[in-house]
């Protein structure tokens, strides 16, 4: 079977290593012949995932395809699926979700727990919502990792907030943010994976490390499973999901926002649960039986991030000390430059004992340092 991924980032470079254990001709389509996953695929085809032309002459030949990304040219995926080809996630799923407002408004009319939400298609337009503040300005298409993202608390911030269509979304009073992985295979078969809980590094907005299962009351896990579950079905498309959530100091679970494909927040799931998420969509794009999404112990991940002040090729500070520790799982994304708040890579860490777990995901921070 001729499978392809749109993007060649850290996800395709994980999937291809999980791919590498069924019998699957890999192809990648990806701008940068030097990315995460060039080296590990059969065929790497450099080109752009946004061209309509370049997408749809990449997937043609192919029996399935999937995304890591998606910024993708949805069009060409749409006549690629009326083609015959079988896409993962189906582009009308990634459609929906891949513009803020389509994604909002696809939440409210399935009544799936949101933020409170406005849409502004100009600056001008907040005038009419000062009394909705605080709020999340957030723009509808292009932001990623926090960019995109603008807490407007009064008025006086108008002017770092987006003069194009954004979502202008209430300000909720987060007790924890948590994430969901849910497959689906074509049958309409589920499977959810634990929750993983988020905790953020303020500074740069990105996730500093991650505890998976989340540390949550049972009604509050039933809550969430039940919530991100009606969203897939309702997204009508088999694939991998990940549900971004928000747990309020109400203990109300709360949509973010969805990634119809797979995620940092499930990195550990490669050693820490039975089947990998990466394992998961293969098995969905394959065809074969959904795996056991259990986890074997509970886990951290830390994101290794290029350090501040350190611009140029990479060097690994600390990478022997952290491992020898036992249970510690080092995953380099093969980035030979760095630069400070780039992903070069993630630390997983299984553990049944959660202090043990929290405690060496400081010391990994503290000891592997991404410097030039
Ligand atoms: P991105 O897609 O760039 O990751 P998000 O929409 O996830 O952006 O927002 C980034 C972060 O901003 C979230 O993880 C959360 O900490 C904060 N945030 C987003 N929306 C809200 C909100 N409505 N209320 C409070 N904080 C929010």
């Amino acid at each position: 079977m001729k499978i392809g991924i749109l993007g060649g980032g850290q996800l395709g470079r994980m999937l291809l290593q999980a791919a590498a254990n069924y019998v699957a001709e890999t192809y990648v389509l990806e701008n940068d012949e030097h990315c995460p996953a060039a080296h590990l695929c059969h065929h790497f085809i450099k080109g752009d995932i946004k061209d309509f032309e370049t997408v749809y002459q990449f997937g043609k030949g192919l029996d399935a395809l999937t995304i890591e990304i998606e910024s993708v040219n949805v069009e060409a995926l749409e006549k690629l699926e009326s083609e015959g080809v079988k896409v993962y996630p189906r582009p009308s799923a990634i459609r929906i979700i891949k513009n803020k407002i389509t994604q909002k408004e696809f939440y409210k009319s399935n009544e799936i727990p949101s933020p409170d939400f406005k849409i502004t298609q100009t600056l001008a337009d907040l005038q009419l919502y000062t009394s909705f503040l605080p709020a999340v300005h957030k723009l509808a298409m292009g932001g990623y990792d926090g960019k995109g993202v603008q807490v407007l608390k009064s008025e006086k911030a108008f002017d770092k907030a987006f003069n194009e269509p954004s979502v202008l979304e209430k300000m909720v009073h987060i007790k924890k943010e948590i994430a969901l992985i849910v497959a689906m295979n074509s049958k309409g078969d589920a499977a959810i994976y634990p929750p993983a809980e988020m905790i953020f590094d303020q500074s740069l907005n990105l996730l500093d490390y991650q505890l998976s299962p989340a540390q949550l009351p049972e009604q509050v896990l039933w809550k969430a499973e039940a919530i991100a579950l009606k969203l897939v079905k309702a997204l009508q498309s088999p694939g991998l999901f990940a549900v971004e959530m928000f747990v309020d100091h109400n203990n109300e679970v709360l949509v973010n926002e969805t990634a119809p494909r797979v995620h940092n927040s499930g990195h550990h799931t490669i050693e820490a649960n039975y089947c990998s998420q990466y394992d998961m969509l293969l098995r969905i794009m394959l065809e074969y039986p959904l795996g056991n999404t259990d986890p074997i112990l509970p886990s951290s991940i830390v994101n290794l991030l290029g350090a501040e002040g350190h611009n140029g090729e990479a060097k690994y500070d600390g990478l022997d000390e952290v491992l020898k520790m036992d249970n510690v799982f080092v995953h380099l994304y093969g980035k030979t430059q760095t630069k400070p708040g780039r992903k070069m890579g993630h630390v997983t860490n299984i553990s049944k004992e959660i202090n043990e777990l929290t405690y060496k995901a400081h010391k990994i921070k503290n000891t592997l340092k991404v410097m030039s």
